[in-house]
């Protein structure tokens, strides 16, 4: 049985409709999810005031023109976060824009209208609730006030204009009301901007934390470089690239000459130190291509990949000279350590851990030659044996 594919061109129509009118990018299509919100209460409010234009309860010239504006403006702001346009800003769900339209727009509506048009205040509500994803306490307490105001304004203007309508004695219990309502509203929305930024920077703690943990499960903390385990999920990656493309690869299997002397002589930090140098002229010797990673104690593997034996051996002669010329202790500006290695071809066929077994016996036969040489592995190697170069 195949497994259903998402994505493809053979999508359900509904989710291909879903992708045009919300973008494909996850956070996008939130944004533009709620702006549509947004959208479908103004559209439901203009159906609302053209009923209420054609049974005479509302003016028609105001009310007309509040629904033209009204839906233009959802429009624009649609646009804008449907398109993009809206990234350039700090808060591309133009949240504080939107609401500042909202309340003066809600104000007006409220003063074209006449019974029922308490139930709008309930809509003012719910549109300082979008607040809640991105205002901040101070954008929260300016969106209120200004509610405040233009409410307050609509209905003063009102009373006096049209007292028949707009009694007074009403408007002060629609004004009482809004004057709880509102300020309640911005207080508990200020405290769910608290629990948001708390999120937020909790998500970033946590994302620093696993970024740590994921260097420190894949980097050996001394030197910085790759550490064994991820080595070896490399070198299983590179020998699946050799299994479907005819790239071969090379290893270097590096160990430092007379390591335990040079603890000895001068203590563990010498030591490190050394370990350090090495790691610091590898990064710079090789390829950026070239891996290298600590394989355990004062052992590095190197692994070069499109690179036949000699060319590894060539690359790791250049480290060798670099290491001779350039690596200055701070402790022991005298001081000088030189490592031994040990080069395998990959062979076609072969088992990556028996590439490596030749390396590491390569690498035997350097030391046993006298250390400070690279020695390449047989089979695949130019030549078996040892070479050096100074
Ligand atoms: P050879 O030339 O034959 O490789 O001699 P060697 O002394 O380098 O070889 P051996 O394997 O006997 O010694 C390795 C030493 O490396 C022993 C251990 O104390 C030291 N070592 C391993 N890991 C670390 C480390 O992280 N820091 C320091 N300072 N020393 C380490
Ligand atoms: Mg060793
Ligand atoms: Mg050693």
């Amino acid at each position: 049985m195949s497994a259903p594919q998402q994505g493809l061109p053979h999508a359900p129509l509904r989710a291909r409709l879903l992708d045009l009118l919300l973008g494909r990018e996850r956070k996008r299509r939130i944004r533009v999810q709620r702006t549509l919100i947004a959208f479908a209460i103004y559209a439901a409010l203009s159906v609302i005031q053209m009923y209420r234009i054609s049974r005479g309860l509302a003016d028609p010239w105001l009310g007309s023109i509040l629904i033209g504006v009204v839906l233009a403006a959802s429009s624009i702001f649609y646009l804008a976060t449907r398109t993009g346009w809206s990234e350039r800003f700090a808060d591309p769900a133009l949240t504080l824009p939107q609401m500042l339209f909202g309340m003066p727009a809600a104000a007006l509506t409220y003063a074209s209208g006449g019974p029922g048009r308490g139930a709008l205040l309930t809509l003012v509500a719910v549109i300082l609730m979008f607040g809640a994803f991105n205002l901040t306490r101070r954008q929260f307490a300016l969106v209120s006030s200004l509610g405040l105001v233009c409410l307050g304004a609509a209905m003063y203007t009102m009373s006096r204009l049209h007292p028949h309508v707009f009694s007074p004695k009403e408007e002060i219990v629609h004004f009482l009301f809004t004057l709880t309502m509102l300020p309640t509203i911005a207080v508990l929305g200020g405290q769910f901007t608290d629990l948001r930024d708390r999120l937020r920077s909790q998500k970033a703690e946590l994302s620093e934390a696993l970024a740590r943990i994921q260097e420190l499960a894949t980097h050996d903390e001394l030197t910085g470089l790759y550490n064994r385990r991820q080595m070896q999920v490399m070198l299983e990656a590179e020998w699946r690239r050799c299994q479907r493309t005819a790239h071969g690869f090379s290893v270097g299997l590096v160990d430092l000459d007379h390591f335990k002397r040079l603890n000895d002589e001068y203590g563990h930090a010498a030591g490190d130190e050394a370990l350090r140098l090495f790691a610091q002229e590898a990064r710079c010797t090789l390829r950026d291509s070239d891996v290298v990673a600590r394989w355990g104690g004062e052992e590095f593997l190197v692994l070069l990949p499109s690179v036949k034996a000699e060319d590894a051996r060539c690359a790791l002669e250049r480290l060798r000279a670099a290491l001779a010329r350039h690596a200055r202790w701070q402790a022991h500006p005298h001081l000088k350590f030189s490592f031994s290695a040990g080069v395998a071809e990959y062979l076609p066929g072969e088992d990556i851990h028996h590439t490596i077994e030749r390396a590491d016996r390569a690498l035997y036969a350097a030391k046993q030659a006298g250390r400070d040489r690279i020695a390449c592995a047989p089979g695949g190697a130019p030549a078996a044996g040892h070479q050096r170069t100074a």
